[in-house]
């Protein structure tokens, strides 16, 4: 019997016989990338197997910056290569999380490393590990008695952030402060760690004087700084300054796979990260697995991005600002500014301010216009609000983050910005 999902398969296979034939006549060169650019991430070996297309899921143009919810970054080729090689063969996992820690740590000159399905699991596991640290206890009692035993994480008040869930699940409290003189007097008994959220804007004690009086009292710190790369020497910059852990995302500015982060720091405290990470089943970590693909993509990244130059790159960013304001600076009322975030995300934003009375469209709606357009255009999430980028947002400012743009695609959103607020003020 010939069934429809044969019938699917035989027409699935003729448009791929068709397909690569057709390559093969176009000549595979002349829609393949002629040299790749350093910020390029179009890969050499395009797939014929493009399951986006097959699940009907829109690709997008990604004019917002690294946000999560828009899948963050685009591996750069190179990545994307010892991603693809690293799922040719099976390794002994453990091995392979002990080997990329300690090449990861000797790269970004610190003690040791661990590679974390993301940023998130990087501040559970460096939690769980200053819990055990703390009791002396093997990492794998936790979370279950965690009630009974030192327990306590010290946070500024204007650094809790929906990531204190990644702390809490762990079993831990948490002792909020507000001045310093506070925080000084927080420390306890219980007390296992602190958390220094680095990109917080409010907070009255700055990250050198909460290191110092935290390890006054023998106390590690935990930084989360999971967006704050470039420049690429915060990688080394805060474990530097002597913070016990520090997390980044891998998916963010470092360009590797999303579903991964590092945690660097303390040789003991990594050790004992290590110990609730998986493939350990009995650990907090053990649902945070990182795959053998997703570790050597960390690793990839890391080199990859210790080649890259933080001036090209800010000026390849603000290249394709200036390129965009010229298409929409002559909309009436319109005011043009560059403005780079001083920790997170501290590459150049483009922030386009006009009147929507006179230009007849309001940003939020020019947002849904180049949504719901073919290709579809994404623009920061601070679009049309206020209070993200401090003052230089609001209800009538469009966002363009510049960075995660592919070859060719400053142009289009350039041109597109144009065309929907040009199509009003007639
Ligand atoms: C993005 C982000 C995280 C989470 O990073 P993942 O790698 O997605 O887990 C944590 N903290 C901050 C401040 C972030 O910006």
């Amino acid at each position: 019997m010939f069934s429809a999902q044969d019938s699917a398969l035989l027409t699935r296979r003729r448009f791929l016989s068709w397909s690569q034939a057709a390559l093969a006549a176009l000549g595979a060169s002349s829609i393949l990338p002629s040299k790749s650019n350093a910020l390029s991430t179009t890969s050499e070996a395009q797939s014929a197997d493009d399951y986006y297309a097959k699940l009907g899921v829109e690709k997008i143009i990604n004019a917002a910056g690294t946000y999560t919810y828009l899948t963050a970054a685009v591996m750069p080729p190179q990545v994307q290569r010892a991603v693809a090689q690293a799922a040719l063969h099976p390794v002994v996992l453990k091995d392979l999380q002990i080997a990329s820690g300690e090449y990861i740590a000797k790269r970004l000159r610190c003690e040791a490393a661990l590679v974390s399905s993301g940023a998130s699991a990087a501040l559970t596991l460096a939690t769980a590990a200053c819990l055990a640290n703390a009791n002396g206890i093997a990492a794998n009692l936790i979370p279950e008695s965690v009630g009974s035993m030192k327990n306590e994480v010290i946070v500024q008040k204007a650094h809790r952030y929906e990531y204190d869930h990644a702390m809490l699940l762990c079993g831990v409290r948490i002792v909020e402060v507000t001045t310093l003189d506070e925080y000084r007097r927080a420390f306890s008994p219980k007390t296992i760690m602190t958390n220094f959220f680095n990109s917080a804007e409010g907070g009255e004690t700055d990250r050198q004087t909460w290191l110092e009086v935290a390890h006054q009292h023998n106390v590690p710190c935990h930084m989360d700084a999971a967006a704050d790369m470039p420049p690429i020497e915060n990688l080394w910059k805060y474990t530097g300054m002597g913070y016990d852990l520090v997390c980044f995302s891998g998916g963010k500015g470092i360009r590797g796979p999303q579903n991964a982060g590092l945690l660097l720091g303390k040789k003991h405290l990594i050790d004992l990260a290590m110990e609730s990470n998986n493939p350990n089943s009995d650990a907090v970590g053990r649902g945070m697995k990182v795959a053998k693909e997703q570790i050597v993509g960390m690793v990839a990244a890391v080199d990859w991005l210790l080649d890259q130059n933080d001036e090209a790159d800010q000026a390849e960013y603000k290249r394709r600002a200036d390129l965009i304001i010229r298409e929409v600076k002559s909309i009436p009322t319109m005011k043009t500014e560059i403005f780079v975030p001083e920790i997170a995300n501290h590459v150049p934003h483009l922030m386009l301010s006009y009147d929507p009375q006179v230009v007849g469209i309001t940003p939020k709606q020019v947002q849904e216009r180049l949504r719901a357009q073919r290709p579809r255009i994404e623009l920061n999430p601070a679009t049309g609000s206020s209070g993200r980028f401090g003052s230089h947002s609001n209800e009538n400012t469009i966002v363009v983050g510049t960075w995660m743009l592919q070859p060719g695609e400053a142009e289009i959103v350039g041109r597109q910005l144009r065309a929907v607020l040009s199509s009003h003020n007639t």
